[in-house]
């Protein structure tokens, strides 16, 4: 069953299979930085990035090298800067631990910060040959439909299930391509709405077509719920030239965007307004209690991220002069013409967006 099964998704892959850059490469630098892009995005917006990271860090030296903050704009626009952070953080690892050199064994790989089973897995695999299965979402999909897997695919035995059934399939040939088949098959071809069964090479074997089980798998599993929270951005700002500058914070402590830019937050536990806002003590801290125009409607701007939604509400404050802000411990006065100098959140560029057309 197996040898058929390859056959058959080798020469569809030579027929439909994308021309992607990391396709082109075993350096296993290159194959880890195209895997940790393409967990947050779409392939088409994902090769811009892979480009522009590898242009400008083209190695583990450089890329251990680098600051923090860099990796960081880089990353801009992704979401889940704690990727970013851990890429960097491994390359240092890399650099002390193993020399420079990438490690093959998948288990000296996952002890990597950042590396967790299926990265180790596509790097092992493809970069250094070992027997490795990649179970991502696209193989998952495949699999569970092709197999009539019918059992929750993320623990017991549904998991351990699909891991033999990808496992038995990369033991019999080169497991890098294999890997990089599964994976493209579930992405073009075995997709989750309206998979592709009229023109499938493998409607006849497929179990989930024969028992029209397609729509039911795979088993879908409950998603955590998402939290609600009430973000309140003091925008302040000083006139300056033809723009305006505003004062920017350094996010700290274990949250989202940790290390990327926002305007001074007041983060409260429901929806609230100005006038409730003034009235509390983070307010007075941030304001120092000088003089301000508040400018203009607030901003509201519902932001979702993978398990919260952000209710984001800007006020915009004109002060004479920001002279009072120290520019220490985190803050600076950012120009509105320079955004690209700070990594700021995909919310924060919403926000200096709407700004820029209402001018
Ligand atoms: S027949 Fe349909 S469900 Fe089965 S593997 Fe092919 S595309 Fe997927």
């Amino acid at each position: 069953m197996n040898d058929e099964l390859i056959a058959i998704l080798n020469s569809w892959f030579v027929l439909n299979q994308r021309d992607l850059p990391w396709r082109k490469t075993t350096d296993p630098y290159a194959i880890w930085i195209s895997e940790v892009i393409l967990q947050q995005t779409r392939v088409d917006q994902g090769i811009a990035y892979y480009q522009r990271f590898l242009e400008q860090w083209p190695d583990i030296a450089s890329l251990a090298a680098a600051r923090e903050q860099e990796v960081l704009k880089m990353w801009q626009g992704l979401g889940y800067y704690s990727r970013a952070r851990n890429l960097l953080t491994a390359a240092k690892q890399i650099m002390s631990l193993h020399k420079g050199v990438f490690p093959e064994d998948p288990g000296k790989l996952r002890q990597l910060k950042g590396i967790g089973p299926y990265t180790a897995a596509a790097i092992a695999s493809i970069a250094f040959g070992h027997h490795v299965a990649v179970v991502d979402g696209n193989v998952k999909r495949f699999l569970s439909r092709f197999y009539g897997l019918d059992l929750a695919l993320d623990r017991g035995e549904g998991k351990r299930q699909l891991e033999k059934y990808a496992q038995s399939i990369v033991e019999n040939g080169h497991p890098g391509l294999l890997n990089q088949v599964m994976m493209e098959f579930g992405a073009l071809q075995c997709v989750p709405r309206n998979p592709l069964c009229n023109k499938c090479p493998l409607a006849e074997q497929c179990v989930a077509l024969r028992q029209n089980l397609v729509q039911q798998l795979p088993v879908s599993i409950r998603k955590k719920a998402s939290r609600n929270r009430y973000f309140n951005y003091l925008v302040m700002a000083q006139p300056h030239d033809d723009g305006l500058v505003f004062v920017v914070r350094k996010r700290i402590g274990n949250d989202i965007w940790k290390g990327m830019f926002e305007f001074p937050l007041i983060e409260t536990a429901n929806e609230t307004d100005f006038g409730q806002l003034s009235q509390t003590v983070e307010f007075d801290k941030i304001t120092a209690g000088q003089h301000f125009l508040l400018s203009g409607q607030p901003f509201r701007i519902r932001h979702i991220l993978t398990h919260q939604n952000i209710f984001a509400c800007f006020y915009l404050l004109i002060f004479d002069h920001l002279g009072f802000v120290e520019e220490k411990n985190n803050v600076f006065l950012m120009n509105q013409n320079r955004p690209d100098d700070y990594p700021l959140p995909r919310l924060i560029m919403k926000y200096l967006l709407s700004l820029e057309n209402q001018n």
